[in-house]
Order: structure tokens, then sequence, then C-alpha cells
């Protein structure tokens, strides 16, 4: 076997290709997943900001069905932060039980539900900053309430983004706010919350991480990776 043979596939067109060129083909991979994925939103049910932002506390390594399995008794128990916050950490624990790290995510979600009380007139706010002083909040939860609850565009770098982010050449980033910083240079503000959801709906449809539909693949034609990632 020659020494060629054993090495990776390299994506080479990554490094040639001019910013202009990441942006237009960004631009239409964006039409063509819209097109796919229409009226797409987040898979997480809710009612009101406050119900999404505790459904994606709690998505956090664990798959959207499985929060919406528990958020309708949780919902239904604890239905403002008020009723969160003085909850008996106990009964909120036994409604997680079967989502993961649910002694954790207890905690921080009544935390959470406190600090909305003390700082934040038991409001959800509507600012990526403050969000992310509440417990349990990064940047990744924040995008989502921002864009899915008060219009305010955020990209939301999950699993799936990060990994179709750097499959389709927007990035060379496995860090997921190093590849935000890219992501926020090529896509377009007033497609962040849109691109980010469909991009999600995406990876979970074709480009998983053990497995590519590169030949159904509705974006192959505008993929660097097809056939080699
Ligand atoms: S062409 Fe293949 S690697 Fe590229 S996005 Fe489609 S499934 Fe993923």
């Amino acid at each position: 076997m020659k020494r060629s043979d054993k090495l990776p596939k390299k994506n080479t067109q990554l490094k040639k290709e001019s910013m202009s060129s990441i942006k237009k083909r960004a631009s239409l991979i964006f039409d063509i997943l819209v097109n796919e994925f229409p009226n797409a939103s987040t898979a997480l049910d809710h009612s009101n900001p406050f119900e999404l932002l505790v459904a994606t506390i709690l998505s956090a390594q664990c798959t959207d069905e499985r929060v919406n399995k528990v958020t309708p008794l949780l919902f239904k128990t604890f239905k403002t932060p008020n009723a969160l916050a003085n909850g008996n950490l106990g009964d909120i624990k036994s409604l997680l039980k079967s989502v993961n790290f649910f002694n954790n995510k207890a905690i921080n979600i009544k935390k959470m539900a406190n600090q909305l009380l003390d700082d934040f007139n038991g409001e959800v706010p509507a600012d990526r900053d403050k969000l992310t002083s509440l417990a349990g909040v990064g940047r990744k939860t924040a995008n989502v309430v921002l864009g899915q609850s008060f219009n305010i565009p955020g990209i939301t770098v999950d699993t799936h983004v990060n990994r179709l982010s750097n499959r389709l050449g927007f990035t060379k980033n496995k860090d997921a706010v190093k590849a935000e910083m890219d992501l926020i240079n090529i896509w377009d503000d007033s497609i962040w919350t849109d691109f980010s959801t469909v991009l999600i709906l995406h990876g979970r449809a074709s480009c998983t991480a053990r497995k590519t539909s590169c030949e159904t693949c509705c974006i192959s034609d505008l993929c660097p990776s097809k056939n080699i990632a």
C-alpha cells in the first residue's frame, strides 16, 4: 500500500475558497434548506419564553424528544418562575428523572427561577448577557431563547450546527464559541436563527455524526465534504 493510501482524505477546497465565495455558497445552501424544511422551528415544546428557557436548559446532552416527554408535567406543576423557585427540589428532580444529568439540571432550573425573580422581576430577559448570567444558561441556550422567543438573531452552535458548519466549510473550529464567531462573519444576521434551525434539522435527517447521505443530500452540489466527510 502506498503511503498516500493510508492518509485520511483532506478537504483541500476549504483552504482555497474566498470569503465572498463562502458567503455566496452559504446563502444558496440556506435557500435550499429553508425550502426543504419550511416553517422550521425548535423541536422543544413550549408556550412561552420561560418554558423554552427551561426546556433548552434540560436539552443539554439530551434529545429534544426526551425533554418533550417530561416538560408537560413539569410545566403543569410549576407554571411560573415563582412556582419553580419555591418548588421542592426533590419533586423537581423526580419529574426530571429520565433526563440526562437531571440532578444538576433540577438544581439549575430552580436557581435560574430564583434569579429571574430576584434580578428580572420574574421575566425572561431578552438580552444575551442577562440570559447568560442565569444558572445553566450558556451562549447556545441564550441564542435559542433570543431567536425563538424574541426574534433577536442568534446563532445556535449545538452539536449539529458545529458538525455541519465544519463539513460545509464555514469554519474549521470545533470549539462552539469560535465556530459561532466564524459563522457571524459569513451569515447575514437576518438568517442567523433560521439557518441554525435548518442546519440542525438537516444534520439530524441526512448528515449525522456517524452517517452521511451525500448521494441524496439536497445541498451536495454546494458541499465541499461530499463523499469525504
Ligand atoms: S453532501 Fe454529505 S457531507 Fe455534505 S452536507 Fe450533504 S450529507 Fe453532509
